[in-house]
């Protein structure tokens, strides 16, 4: 993956979509962004034009892509960008359910694990 060079993505050009093999990116006319004809998500260009992003639905991450020059390849989120927090606050709620299905002064230890591991 991180072998591949990135290009750079050219708004006046169509590309594939990554999400649909058969979808293609049209450019949207005075926007710095791609249309799918198939899956009907945007993508935003970003990065001074070498990578593309969704724009996110409710329900979705945020994805982004470079184009390799023969297909996208998925930017994987770094660690040092935002996720970082979020997996902080994962691994506290983690250890937060631990302490509390193995602390003694719980009442009922069985219900905790019953409503947490089933
Ligand atoms: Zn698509």
């Amino acid at each position: 993956m991180q072998s591949q060079k990135a290009q750079k993505i050219d708004l006046n050009l169509d590309y594939p979509c990554p999400c649909h093999r058969r979808g293609r990116l049209t450019p949207i006319a005075l926007t710095e962004a791609f249309g799918c004809n198939r899956c009907q998500r945007f993508f935003v260009v970003q990065d001074n034009g070498y990578v593309i992003e969704e724009l996110p639905t409710n329900y979705s991450y945020k994805r982004t892509w470079r184009w390799t020059g023969h297909q996208w390849s998925i930017v994987s989120p770094s660690l040092g960008k935002g996720y970082l927090p979020l997996t902080m606050v994962a691994l506290g709620v983690v250890i937060v359910l631990l302490v509390a299905t193995q602390s003694p002064l719980n009442s009922s230890p069985a219900f905790w694990r019953s409503h947490f591991w089933h």
